[in-house]
């Protein structure tokens, strides 16, 4: 049986690729625009945090788990990465957010296969003709489409990924025995939910 980890909805409005222009509308950050799609507005999310980890971003949450607002983005406490360290867990990385010490940005390690034919993806909306990004994919990707890492141990995504409108959510899957460290562990703003 596998795990699937989610943060709770916080209602936190927290922003990574995107900033309140002075007349309260939403924009791309000025580092980001020219990695978007010209069509459909998107970018690839981990190129761009390759490429720019935002200095202003301050989380100030008191939950060790918290989702941006972009879809894709989670920011975790120094209580989550102790545990992640302390249990021999693989499979994350941490980049400490600049504006918020308290807080680091995880992003996924491993990337495991996804099989086509058993992802049971939806795409609503269809896909981009330009980046070939989907507008929305839903549903997958299914736990049984996605080949398992050879550490039981591991926090791992799939290569192809859910997406809302705004961006690619992180699916991120873990064994039983992870699983249960993490609910022992107490980690605040963390939903673990079985991966259907
Ligand atoms: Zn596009």
């Amino acid at each position: 049986m596998y795990f699937q980890l989610f943060p709770k909805d916080n209602k936190i409005d927290h922003w990574l690729f995107h900033v309140d222009d002075k007349g309260g509308k939403l924009i791309t950050r000025r580092e980001y625009e020219a990695m978007r799609c010209n069509s459909c507005g998107k970018l690839d999310e981990f190129a761009a945090l390759a490429a720019f980890v935002p200095e202003d971003v301050v989380v100030n949450s008191p939950w060790d788990f918290v989702g941006f607002s972009d879809d894709f983005g989670i920011a975790v406490s120094r209580h989550f990465v102790d545990v992640i360290h302390d249990h021999l867990i693989k499979g994350l990385a941490f980049i400490p957010l600049p504006g918020d010490p308290r807080c680091s940005l995880l992003l996924p390690e491993v990337f495991m296969a996804v099989d086509p034919a058993l992802a049971g993806f939806e795409y609503p909306g269809g896909k981009c003709s330009s980046c070939g990004r989907p507008k929305e994919a839903i549903i997958g990707p299914l736990i049984a489409s996605v080949e398992k890492p050879d550490d039981p141990m591991t926090i791992f995504t799939g290569t192809e990924h859910s997406e809302s409108v705004r961006g690619r959510r992180l699916n991120l899957f873990c064994n039983e025995q992870t699983a249960r460290i993490l609910r022992k562990s107490k980690i605040s703003g963390l939903e673990i939910v079985e991966a259907l």
